[in-house]
């Protein structure tokens, strides 16, 4: 029987932040408690606490289902959790001397466990780890890492372990400093870094701040590597979007699910306009590039007589029409001049694969440093041959009018941006012709026979359908629901079908026998069918059938 349920406020990958209910409590999650408290059967359980290493026949005749919350799992027990529970993984503080079978062990758990379970990992949370945790889809913990800290000296910070004498150093100055208690000092920082950690999730940030605090252990940095590895896992549970700035910040900022998940769809969905001039154009720090000082003069030059295609770090390349899509439009990235080797092998690739891709007659670089140098990496890599209008200083006047020199006589090609979002969006070829375009860029509406059918989303950059609009999207991105008319955001036990390519904040149509909607998923598709609770898609306008 199911005594707990869980309700999602925000997420941002594994991670979750919102409202635990176990009988009549409500926690809000992430949190750290006294877990015997809220499940006394904790108390009692025996022989839950199987090594995680243990061979199979071990496992299989000594774990114990007793019907009891938090109901045990094990990467080598078939799952015996259902929606709404709450699981719990025993030993998980020993995952963490094992980067790679961590993730191989989240990635079988999480795989077999509904998404909405609310995830316990008992005697592990530091202030140190928390971060970690919370980012692989844990959601609440107990004190008794801190507490056995405590008992052997030990004062925590969310930086690392220091002995206790380090409490009058002024490092911190929570009640249990200034009263020389080290148990609610060690308590309070770790309850301390999980509300900041909630914050980072609400704000779409997490992953930020798992860069900064992983830094202090080679094994969180380890665990961030190999489940960035496991894209096929990371990618349908990556949000398409997120408000704010994407910090792009360490070295492991390239390997983000979302900046390969752009590379992915350019060299896979995405439909360039029919021109075979291309012009490869630096990036500005301004987004998107368009409103920028320098992407003006550009535009000017090129004056629409080539297709225009930003080369960038950490994205490798964004076509013009692409600018303002999620992450293209939000990026931000320390800029020194100086491109690594990491950095030029993972970009000149992603170039390579456009052009052996997409055959052009004529590239022209308007480039100078990294960015030249990897469109050269590239130009080898997939055989073609580069013009070159500049070698440096590519908005100098000189530049400028090598560019428009090198295009003169080349035809002008029709802005076809809407053409290529919907590519890049929904994966569709649009007929385009007919289509009138108004509106300030960025915030730009796209209407035939003066009936609207697209505008761009000014905080995600991405397309917004009306139903019109979805008219002339012929499969895809639907929802299908049962034969009822919404009142408000659909709910999962309304679904009856989800689109698997479907990712939260997706635009979707939904599609019922009594009315059809437009608005954006809540949760990927997958998620909607293994889910029993919660919204599902957040619904804009309805329309009866
Ligand atoms: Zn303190």
């Amino acid at each position: 029987m199911t005594i707990s349920r869980m309700e999602i406020r925000k997420r941002d990958g594994l991670a979750r932040s919102g409202i635990m209910t176990v009988h009549d409590t409500t926690v809000k999650i992430p949190a750290v408690m006294d877990t015997e408290r809220l499940f006394p059967s904790l108390m009692s359980t025996r022989l839950s606490n199987i090594p995680l290493s243990a061979p199979e026949g071990f496992v299989r005749s000594y774990s114990v289902q007793n019907g009891d919350q938090p109901v045990t799992i094990h990467p080598l027990l078939d799952n015996p959790a259902q929606s709404g529970d709450c699981v719990m993984v025993a030993n998980w503080h020993t995952a963490f001397h094992q980067p790679r079978n961590y993730v191989n062990w989240l990635v079988v758990l999480k795989e077999k466990t509904p998404p909405d379970t609310t995830w316990y990992a008992p005697g592990v949370a530091l202030p140190a780890n928390a971060h970690i945790l919370i980012y692989t889809g844990f959601d609440f913990f107990d004190f008794r890492a801190v507490d056995l800290k405590t008992a052997q000296g030990i004062f925590c910070t969310p930086e690392g372990e220091f002995p206790k004498t380090m409490m009058e150093s002024g490092i911190c100055s929570c009640e249990g400093c200034r009263t020389g208690s080290l148990k609610m000092h060690n308590q309070t920082a770790l309850l301390g870094e999980i509300a900041l950690i909630t914050r980072f999730i609400e704000q779409g940030q997490l992953r930020e701040l798992v860069e900064s605090r992983c830094r202090m252990h080679a094994s969180h940095v380890a665990i961030l590597r190999h489940l960035d590895n496991r894209f096929t896992f990371t990618e349908p549970r990556a949000p398409i979007a997120r408000g704010g700035v994407m910090q792009v910040n360490s070295g492991e900022s390239i390997n983000r699910v979302e900046i390969r998940r752009f590379a992915e769809r350019l060299t896979s969905r995405y439909i360039p306009p029919k021109t075979d001039v291309a012009v490869l154009l630096p990036c500005s720090a301004k987004k998107p590039y368009s409103i920028s000082w320098s992407h003006r003069r550009f535009q000017a030059a090129v004056a629409n007589r080539a297709h225009e295609l930003i080369v960038t770090s950490p994205l490798g390349l964004v076509p013009r029409e692409l600018e303002t899509i999620y992450p293209a439009g939000h990026y931000d990235v320390p800029v020194t001049g100086y491109w690594d080797a990491e950095e030029c092998a993972v970009i000149s690739g992603i170039i390579a694969r456009y052009f052996a891709r997409n055959r052009y007659r004529r590239v022209i670089a308007h480039l100078e440093g990294g960015a030249l140098k990897v469109a050269e990496m590239a130009a080898v890599a997939c055989g073609i041959t580069l013009e070159y209008s500049c070698r440096d200083h590519p908005t100098g006047d000189e530049a400028l009018a090598n560019l428009d020199l090198a295009l003169a006589g080349e035809l002008r090609i029709k802005d076809n941006r809407l053409h290529g979002m919907c590519s890049y969006q929904f994966g569709i070829d649009l007929d385009t012709r007919g289509f009138s375009v108004r509106g300030r860029f960025p915030e730009i509406f796209y209407s035939r026979n003066n009936v609207q059918c697209f505008s761009i989303d000014t905080a995600t950059g991405m397309l917004r359908p009306t139903i019109d609009g979805w008219n002339l999207i012929p499969d895809g991105y639907r929802v299908t629901i049962d034969d009822f008319v919404p009142e408000g955001d659909v709910l999962v036990p309304g679904v009856e079908n989800a689109d698997p390519q479907i990712r939260e904040g997706d635009e979707v149509l939904v599609v019922g026998a009594r009315a059809i909607a437009t608005g954006r998923a809540a949760l990927p598709g997958g998620e909607m069918l293994r889910s029993r609770r919660g919204v599902a898609v957040r619904v804009r306008k309805i329309k009866r059938v």
